[in-house]
């Protein structure tokens, strides 16, 4: 008896579990969009300056400098992020050997919206729906 709760409870734990990640990849994918917000900013200042350096044909303000170097920074922690979602979204997979390891080509069709998907993610890259 004990043992049948014990399976339908770390069945349920993984349920929980993959609800949080999803939930995580959410939050990620949110402050992404609001790194690429920053960038558009950034851009707009940038495009502003270099527009009036060439109408009034003065020299570059140079806090474009300063700018540039910004939305680097930004860049990379979109990059960084988007690192921590596909962890997030990748099955632990144990080593296998070459002859074991699953074809490249079985990618993970999507029920909602029908896009394939790498075979060892958990959530659909374009509408987040779990994959089975
Ligand atoms: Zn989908």
């Amino acid at each position: 008896m004990s043992n049948i709760f014990d399976k339908l409870k770390s069945g349920a734990g993984k349920v929980a579990q993959e609800a949080k990640e999803a939930a995580q990849i959410k939050k990620i994918e949110l402050d992404i969009g609001g790194l690429k917000k920053q960038i558009e900013t950034q851009y707009h200042q940038l495009g502003e300056m270099t527009y009036q350096s060439s109408t009034n044909n003065t020299p570059l303000n140079p806090e474009s400098a300063n700018i540039i170097s910004k939305v680097t920074n930004l860049f990379e922690q979109i990059r960084l992020k988007e690192e921590e979602i596909k962890k997030l979204n990748t099955d632990i997979v144990e080593p296998q050997t070459p002859a074991q390891a699953p074809l490249p080509s079985q990618k993970k069709v999507c029920t909602n919206c029908g896009k394939e998907n790498d075979p060892n993610v958990k959530f659909c890259s374009e509408c987040g729906t779990k994959l089975a």
